[in-house]
């Protein structure tokens, strides 16, 4: 299919979840109907947007594994790629608008249109441009130019039939022309706005979908009269509900993280997150939840994307990248692990085919990349800790110490026991079984109430560690 899709960012921050969804989406899409990605940096607020910005969401769609065809680091035909680049292009359009009616300089200082505001706001009605300058005679808008005069052109949203959306998510959805009001399309600092840039730009680079947010919904009416004064084509629209947090509320700060960098940091591997991202607003039509990319590729289409808002489920994230790490291999999982394990150890320093041992066994039970670090400590000499709720249970417990003392035993007869060898001989010996047992083992061999199993993890400690581990929780209960 010859479809031209494009993600749109704007670089005045990091990717935020929503809008990682919004490119996924149109990924997706690209790539199941053999269509194109374009990305489009846009760059036109020169205040707030930064190069480092347009450098760390690239990082971050990278990350997630996303591609496109044409870009501002790819090239491509419809370039430049960066709205910054594009001035020239804008100022031809604005041209045309004003050449045709179909924009007129407005004169309005921001302390009239902020008094009509109100003066509309006190009469209960809508806060839209009065249309004051929409009448001045070529002569006075000169005078007023020679005057040097600050001015910005607006669109002239002419009376006529409520605008149509055909929306492909949400169906149709209908705007009356008198709530939109003649909207700027050029500031007074002689730059495009956001409206202009965006649909040359949708044009010129042949877009045949707009998939994005809803909160750019009611741009989408201005977008179709710019179009339809220009002779273009409109392409067809499609707006995404937001995801919101576990409150309901728009996913924000307020929720933890809400960055796509915040989740690399926190050991999520992208691909399940990228799994998990794309549910959020569309489902498998088998109701299977745990898609690989290629999978995702094949069944993704727009027709099975939902129309009401979804929730940011953490639990659900974080079940979902425990299957995802269940099923990389050793080396994959290890290499992943790498940057997060240099952190806290000197890695040249650990033997790597024991560190890759204890990752097999990690590998069984973590949610997050993240969480290895931590129960390392298990299996490290120096870094063996016990938690307070150890100590106390353990405390006033007789039969954990009983057993904490046949194990010392044990240990000081036979070194190098097994494990399988060990329970026994502890069962016969103290004749407890179960939780009784098990528990003092596993506070004394890990330091924990919880962790991965212990007949796994006992061939890798150090030796004669066991020992002094019940000794240590011995001493530290009497
Ligand atoms: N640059 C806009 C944003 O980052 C996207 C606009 C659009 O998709 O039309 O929200």
């Amino acid at each position: 299919m010859n479809y031209r899709f494009r993600y749109a960012p704007s670089p005045t921050g990091v990717l935020h979840v929503g809008n990682a969804r919004t490119a996924i989406f149109n990924w997706l899409l690209a790539r199941h109907y053999s269509s194109k990605l374009i990305l489009r940096i846009e760059d036109t607020d020169k205040e707030r947007s930064t190069p480092e910005s347009e450098k760390a969401i690239i990082e971050d769609l990278k990350w997630l594994g996303l591609d496109w065809d044409e870009g501002p680091d790819v090239g491509g035909d419809c370039g430049p790629y960066r709205q910054s680049q594009r001035s020239s292009l804008y100022e031809e359009h604005q041209k045309l608008l004003l050449e045709k009616k179909a924009a007129y300089e407005c004169f309005c200082t921001p302390d009239e249109l902020k008094k009509t505001r109100e003066e509309l706001l006190s009469l209960g009605k809508m806060p839209k441009y009065n249309g004051k300058c929409l009448n001045l005679s070529p002569k006075h808008i000169q005078e007023l130019k020679d005057q040097k005069k600050p001015f910005v052109i607006r669109f002239y949203v002419k009376p006529g039939p409520p605008v149509v959306v055909d929306d492909i998510v949400r169906g149709t959805v209908k705007f009356e022309r008198e709530v939109i009001g003649d909207f700027v399309i050029f500031r007074s600092d002689g730059g495009p706005t956001y409206q202009l840039a965006c649909v040359v730009d949708d044009s010129l680079m042949k877009i045949t979908h707009v998939i994005r947010g809803d909160d750019h919904l009611s741009n989408t009416p201005k977008q179709i009269l710019m179009n339809d004064a220009f002779g273009f084509t409109s392409p067809k629209f499609g707006h995404l509900p937001m995801v919101l947090g576990a409150d309901r509320k728009k996913l924000s700060k307020r929720h933890g993280a809400c960055s796509v960098g915040e989740y690399k940091q926190q050991g999520y591997v992208s691909s399940a997150f990228l799994n998990f991202l794309v549910l959020l607003g569309w489902s498998c039509e088998t109701s299977e939840e745990i898609l690989n990319t290629e999978r995702l590729i094949k069944e993704f289409s727009e027709d099975r994307l939902s129309s009401s808002p979804s929730i940011f489920e953490t639990n659900k994230l974080d079940w979902m990248n425990g299957q995802y790490i269940r099923q990389l291999s050793l080396e994959e999982f290890y290499r992943l692990e790498r940057p997060f394990l240099e952190k806290d150890l000197a890695l040249s320093q650990v033997d790597e085919s024991w560190l890759k041992q204890v990752l097999k066994v990690l590998q069984t039970s973590v949610a997050k990349l993240t969480d290895v670090t931590d129960q390392l400590q298990i299996f490290l000499k120096d870094k063996f800790l016990i938690e307070d709720d150890v100590i106390k249970e353990t405390a006033k417990d007789l039969d954990f110490k009983k057993v904490l003392i046949a194990l010392s035993k044990i240990l000081e007869d036979n070194p190098d026991i097994d494990f399988d060898d060990l329970k026994k001989q502890l069962q016969n010996e103290t004749s407890l079984k179960g939780k009784k047992l098990f528990h003092p083992l596993r506070y004394a061999m890990t330091g924990r109430k919880n962790g991965p199993e212990l007949a796994l993890v006992m061939p890798l400690l150090p030796k004669n560690e066991l020992k002094l581990r019940v000794d240590k929780l011995l001493k530290e209960t009497s």
